[in-house]
């Protein structure tokens, strides 16, 4: 009965006025929600062609990736790296909330000289044909791909990526070395366009490899790819980090209502690296037309999220109720309707996606 008091005494002291907006997801478990960022982990077991380098093998993050992502290397070694995307579809289909997600493919550094993927430099590759393969193998996940700009056979890549179904296609411009501005890309720009595939691209810091080059993801890099027509994903909203000594955030939000076509996804802003930004960000009522939902998992456990660390803003009685929702997907949408999050962004599709999803209720 301890723990029945300490509710009690919870619910009396956060009283009204600590208690954060209400959040009950009633509607949303009748809509259609996409979670639009997912990651995917592979080692190249079971023939994926997937590789970590040698310096993010040793680095610290490496054992919390695969703990995170819920394997174990042995598991992978016996069934190969298909399994992470089992268990993933498995895990969405346990989500009373969110009823599919985009996995993303990663491409790596491309050697300009030579049109060759730089093996040695590449932290994390993992191939488009290994996501777009496992990836049909279940209703809930969709495919997510990614093509360095630099190959030389980039736009017949992205052709190919369309014909397997890609919903988007992702960089990581700051780990990939692409430099969104660069003219060069100007013919692939255009067929992203024409095909309808949305880029959906870091922005603000890179924290989670072993470097960097953050230089490359200034938000402001995206007016190339927004004037030739591409429907562009800010992912994280360009949240921490400066550019050309501004905030990256703020630079974003500069350009942002200008372009239509512009979007931000609301992944990861929840986690302790970047705290308040996405109140900051529902505080101006116009930004919510170009919210995109996604969670950035398996980047959604302690101590990186927690609903504690919202408490100023969720009251005390949501923080407790959130923590104790066991699906990662249920906890992450109702931290983020606590926070304020409308269900027009959790239901939102763009580009070639949106003639794809149910539109009446599932
Ligand atoms: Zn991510």
């Amino acid at each position: 009965m301890k723990s029945a008091a300490v509710i009690t005494l919870l619910v009396i002291v956060s009283g009204g006025f600590f208690a954060g907006p209400e959040a009950s997801a009633e509607g949303l478990e009748a809509l259609h929600v996409v979670d639009w960022h997912v990651h995917t982990a592979g080692l190249g077991y079971g023939g994926s062609g997937a590789f970590l380098n040698e310096e993010m093998r040793e680095n610290f993050r490496f054992g919390f990736f695969l703990r995170w992502v819920g394997v174990t290397e042995r598991e992978l070694e016996v069934e190969g790296d298909q399994l992470v995307i089992r268990r993933l579809s498995e895990n969405i289909a346990r989500s009373r909330l969110v009823d599919q997600a985009v996995v993303l493919a990663m491409d790596g550094i491309v050697d300009r000289a030579t049109g060759r993927l730089d093996e040695k430099r590449t932290q994390i590759y993992i191939p488009n044909d290994f996501v777009a393969r496992e990836v049909a193998k279940y209703p809930n996940l969709l495919f997510g791909a990614s093509i360095n700009p630099n190959r030389p056979d980039a736009v017949a890549r992205l052709e190919q990526a369309a014909a397997q179904g890609a919903v988007l296609v992702k960089w990581l411009p700051s780990i990939m070395e692409i430099d969104p501005a660069d003219e060069s890309f100007v013919p692939f720009y255009r067929k992203m366009a024409a095909l309808g595939i949305p880029l959906l691209t870091h922005t603000g810091m890179e924290k989670s490899f072993a470097h960097a080059r953050d230089e490359l993801a200034d938000p402001m890099k995206l007016l190339l790819p927004l004037e030739h027509g591409v429907t562009v994903i800010a992912a994280h909203m360009a949240a921490t980090g400066r550019s050309e000594g501004q905030d990256n955030f703020e630079r974003l939000l500069s350009i942002l209502p200008a372009y239509p076509n512009f979007y931000a996804d609301i992944s990861s802003l929840t986690q302790i690296n970047r705290l308040g930004y996405l109140v900051r960000a529902l505080n101006i009522p116009w930004t919510i037309d170009h919210m995109i939902y996604g969670t950035d998992w398996p980047l959604q456990h302690f101590p990186v999220v927690s609903p504690w660390y919202h408490v100023r803003h969720i009251g005390l009685v949501n923080a407790w109720r959130i923590s104790g929702i066991r699906n990662v997907w249920d906890r992450d949408v109702a931290l983020k309707r606590a926070l304020g999050v409308p269900d027009e962004v959790f239901t939102r599709t763009v580009g070639i996606l949106v003639n794809r999803v149910p539109k009446t209720p599932n």
